[in-house]
């Protein structure tokens, strides 16, 4: 199958290589450079302008916001044939994507949201799992394709739903990593090892996945490695927040941890990683980890 694959970032660049493996990809990419490089070390196609990617079976674009992957269909709109699916495994706006959606099925174009969890670990070693929006038949094609690249693929619901529950689901570990940084600070500040409070920590019931794999490099070994930039996991948290406001729901405990999020991305900077939010609450207490 001809598979145009657009977006070669941390996650995009391993999921096309795993494609690869069984289908014919056509790769473009902004930054050209790293499409050259993929073409060159996985055998894949290097498109020559965008629209080479619009002439396939199936296109998937892995991207930072709805935004993005709406500025490159527009850019591919001219191409687009009748009967291709379009996958979007941006963490993207349900919203959004439902509008997109409708502007593809008006040229024959069937679309599905499918984000993805499991971190740049999970696209190199294809176990992402994939959550999917849209109609049965379609993510029954999708699933078809995206299974090199995840172990587990769920079908969340209609159309949207895999964006939905994607930034719902980050927005728990966004707060998770906050209130377990907040309680270390305070266990370091009473005088506890750091090593044996996240080894209590983990014995326990405040274990998470903040506290047993992404909290003690930073915090114990002194190393903050950029995995994924802190300006997208806020972007996850307001989506979740916006979604909570078409609800008329009341959730707190949302509202601030988006509120959290913005300021600690204001702090930081764009290319920060999530988990440097560890670093603003320490400085909120006036000390640094390290
Ligand atoms: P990166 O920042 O590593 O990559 C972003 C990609 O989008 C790059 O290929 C970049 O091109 C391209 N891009 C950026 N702006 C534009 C634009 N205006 N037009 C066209 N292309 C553009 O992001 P990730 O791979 O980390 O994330 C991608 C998506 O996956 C996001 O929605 C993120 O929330 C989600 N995600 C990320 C995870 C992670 O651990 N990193 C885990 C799960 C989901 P260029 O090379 O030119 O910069």
């Amino acid at each position: 199958m001809r598979i145009g694959f657009i977006g070669l970032g941390a996650m995009g660049f391993p999921m096309a290589r795993h494609l690869a493996k069984e289908h014919e990809v056509v790769v473009w990419n902004r930054t050209r450079a790293k499409a050259e490089r993929h073409s060159r070390e996985h055998g894949t196609k290097l498109a020559g302008d965008i629209q080479d990617c619009a002439d396939a079976e199936v296109i998937i674009t892995m991207l930072p916001t709805s935004r993005e992957v709406d500025e490159v269909i527009d850019r591919m709109a001219p191409a687009l044939r009748k009967g291709t699916l379009l996958i979007d495994a941006t963490s993207g706006d349900p919203n959004v994507s439902r509008e997109t959606a409708a502007r593809l099925a008006a040229v024959g174009v069937d679309f599905v949201d499918a984000p993805v969890t499991g971190a740049i670990v999970g696209a190199e070693n294809a176990t992402l799992t994939i959550m999917i929006g849209g109609a049965p038949d379609a993510f029954e094609r999708a699933k078809d394709v995206l299974r090199l690249c995840g172990k587990t693929i769920i079908h969340v619901g209609e159309l949207g739903a895999g964006h939905a529950i994607k930034a719902l689901t980050n927005t728990i570990m966004g707060a998770t990593v906050w209130i377990t940084s907040e309680c270390m600070l305070i266990a370091k500040k009473y005088g506890i090892d750091m090593k044996t409070a996240l080894a209590v920590t983990n014995a326990g019931s405040g274990r998470s996945n903040a506290s047993e794999n992404l909290l003690p490099m930073r915090l114990v070994e002194g190393k903050w490695p950029l995995v994924f930039k802190l300006a997208l996991h806020d972007k996850d948290i307001r989506i979740a927040s916006s979604i909570a406001h078409e609800q008329h729901a009341s959730t707190p405990m949302l509202a601030l941890t988006s509120q959290l999020f913005t300021a600690a991305l204001h702090e930081l900077g764009d290319e920060a990683d999530y988990i440097e939010v560890a670093k603003i609450v320490a400085r909120m207490n006036g000390t640094e980890w390290n």
